[in-house]
């Protein structure tokens, strides 16, 4: 029952484990080829890599970016690209520096609002110089501003409401071009978090395609059956590869697993070659 996983995250990003836990997890699961694919930054893959060797596991460097395209975030994983390209590690360290302008610029809103929080709370309770939304939330709750994390969001924290800050994201456009320029495989990630289907989809994805995309995240911890079919078709349709990941984050995403996602992901190893001879390695 061998399978492979290319959407995992570590705690290089938001993941709760490190690459070498996540590998361990991988070998136990029956994956034999996997991609650590972080939110903008590839340092975890050198750990991926020599516990990859360990267990037999293929490592394929990857990585995810966020983009926005005016109207929706539309993640853009990268595949077997040259991740210790120096133009590609600037471009991403500037996507990070983006995203911690963020969190204080929240702190400071809710701060207006006469909330009692400071940024330092927040980071103190991350435990981590990677702070998000989620640790925010966590404040809040701690603090008896809000029942639950969802209620934080619903106040304050998502989009459009008291204290939501956007952030400065590509275009799609310019994640893919990254990523090809780094001789990377761009893929769009999970696209039903696009909330686009039929005509809608089919021309975002084309939109896509004309810029450079390569392939659809077919296989997907959360994908339903129709959906999955839905996309297998528009990648047969628009000729693009056909990927697939269980997006495993660890303790911030409890219900997935790695390889198997929700127990019903099963992403053939036969998609590998394809996306191998894309990126020109074989
Ligand atoms: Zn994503
Ligand atoms: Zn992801």
């Amino acid at each position: 029952m061998s399978r492979i996983d290319l959407h995992l995250h570590t705690t290089h990003s938001d993941g709760s484990l490190p690459p070498a836990d996540v590998l361990a997890l991988a070998a136990k699961a029956h994956v034999t080829a996997l991609a650590i694919t972080d939110h903008d930054i590839v340092t975890g893959i050198p750990e991926a890599a020599a516990a990859g060797a360990e267990f037999g596991i293929d490592v394929i460097p990857g990585v995810e970016i966020s983009s926005f395209n005016g109207k929706s975030e539309l993640h853009i994983l990268g595949y077997y690209l040259n991740w210790q390209d120096p133009t590609f590690s600037g471009r991403l360290a500037t996507l990070r520096t983006s995203r911690h302008r963020r969190n204080p610029l929240v702190i400071e809103r809710l701060r207006a609002l006469g909330l009692d929080v400071t940024y330092e709370e927040v980071r103190q309770l991350a435990g981590t110089e990677s702070v998000g939304r989620p640790h925010i939330a966590q404040l809040l709750m701690k603090k008896n501003y809000v029942t639950s994390a969802k209620d934080a969001f619903d106040r304050y924290l998502a989009e459009g409401r008291l204290a939501y800050v956007a952030r400065e994201l590509p275009t799609p456009a310019e994640a893919i071009a990254w990523i090809k320029e780094a001789g990377g495989v761009p893929v769009l990630a999970h696209p039903m978090w696009t909330k686009e289907t039929g005509d809608g989809l089919r021309a975002l994805v084309t939109t896509l395609k004309e810029t450079g995309l390569g392939g659809i995240e077919v296989h997907y911890s959360t994908h339903t059956k129709p959906q999955t079919n839905q996309y297998l078709d528009l990648a047969k349709k628009l000729d693009l590869l056909v990927t697939g990941g269980s997006d495993f984050h660890g303790l911030t995403k409890p219900d997935i697993d790695v390889g198997i996602g929700r127990g019903g992901l099963k992403v053939p190893e036969k998609l590998l070659r394809p996306l191998k001879e894309a990126a020109g390695r074989t």
